[in-house]
């Protein structure tokens, strides 16, 4: 968002992110020495720090990204999630309505929101049935969003995004688990070394997945309309995590004509030859899974004149070309 905004417009960035005793500023280190960008420490989910930070730099928009973006974890940490990325919402409607309402709020929302899903594609207007604690408290946050936008007439949205990866992506989603692993594989099998299968879960699900690099388009066009209103952005096609495995190793040098799926269940290979790539793992399978997930972006299509550039082969390659460099 930060590198579009540096590119597209004049603003000056005002980045918060949480205060770390050891930095992990990765993503953005290319950025630290830009004058047009201003690093400061902000912790979302403490109300007193949100206040102060709108009333001192007065935002003209303000887009929140700082959720807790790991659905996986969120069993773990129901609470955390709901802090950070419900109540943290609130704190940020509050202190905008209170301080600075002229400001353009966005939040960012997730197609889990849709989780057990009643029909396919999924549009704006698909009821909200979440399948984990992440999913419920985005859930939360665009009810907020929505009643602060409707109570106060605030120029508050919050997207539906539905996947959205990219080479900055972490590395414990399942894309970039599957393309860093092939990187790695690549090079231990180039070297003659023995290696160790990537392991997953659940092969089956399937996800509507896009550049993350398109959808920051869409939201800065979401920001800037002459009234505020709700999309979703997708790419509006639907893979499994199996292709997904397939396009990046075949990508790679692995022919999918070569590779083949062997035994069923938790006992269920991809293999090379001799070679085992990709084995399961039940402890990636999740509590309650979101078995598919695919958009329709017609509105935002039509009325914010979005669309996205890159498409699901693009993408893969994408990722595994750069984690094969790296
Ligand atoms: P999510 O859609 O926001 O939960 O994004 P993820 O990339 O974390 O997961 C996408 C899908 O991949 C889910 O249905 C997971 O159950 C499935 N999946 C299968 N194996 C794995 C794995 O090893 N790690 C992760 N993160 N997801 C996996």
């Amino acid at each position: 968002m930060a590198d579009y905004l540096l590119n597209n417009t004049d603003h000056l960035i005002v980045a918060g992110a949480r205060r770390l005793s050891v930095k992990n500023h990765k993503n953005i280190e290319h950025l630290i020495e830009n004058p047009r960008f201003k690093l400061i420490d902000l912790d979302v989910a403490d109300q007193l720090n949100v206040y102060d930070t709108i009333h001192k730099e007065q935002p003209d928009y303000f887009i929140n990204f700082a959720a807790n973006s790991f659905v996986g974890s969120s069993w773990t940490m129901p609470v955390n999630h709901m802090e950070t990325n419900a109540m943290a919402v609130l704190y940020q409607l509050e202190a905008i309505n209170k301080c600075q309402p002229k400001c353009r709020y966005y939040n960012a929302g997730s197609s889990e929101q849709f989780g057990n899903v009643n029909y396919a594609p999924q549009d704006i207007g698909h009821p909200f049935k979440p399948r984990s604690p992440y999913g419920a408290a985005k859930c939360s946050a665009h009810h907020l969003v929505k009643v602060w936008r409707e109570s106060f007439g605030l120029y508050a949205v919050q997207g539906i995004l539905f996947n959205h990866e990219g080479v900055r992506r972490g590395e414990e989603f399942v894309t970039r688990k599957i393309t860093k692993a092939v990187a790695r594989i690549t090079n231990e099998i180039l070297d003659l070394k023995d290696f160790k299968p990537l392991e997953l879960g659940n092969l089956d699900a399937k996800r509507d997945w896009s550049d993350a690099e398109d959808f920051i388009e869409g939201i800065w066009l979401m920001l800037n309309q002459e009234s505020p209103k709700d999309y979703v952005l997708s790419s509006n096609e639907m893979h499994s995590i199996r292709e997904f495995v397939e396009e990046a190793f075949n990508f790679a040098g692995f022919a999918t004509d070569q590779c083949e799926w062997k035994g069923c269940g938790i006992y269920e290979k991809y293999m090379h030859g001799d070679n085992t790539l990709v084995q399961i793992n039940p402890k990636f399978y999740r509590p309650a899974e979101v078995e598919l997930l695919l958009g329709d972006s017609t509105p935002a299509r039509e009325e914010l004149g979005w669309k996205p550039k890159t498409n699901f082969l693009e993408l893969v390659r994408k990722m595994v070309r750069n984690d094969i460099k790296q």
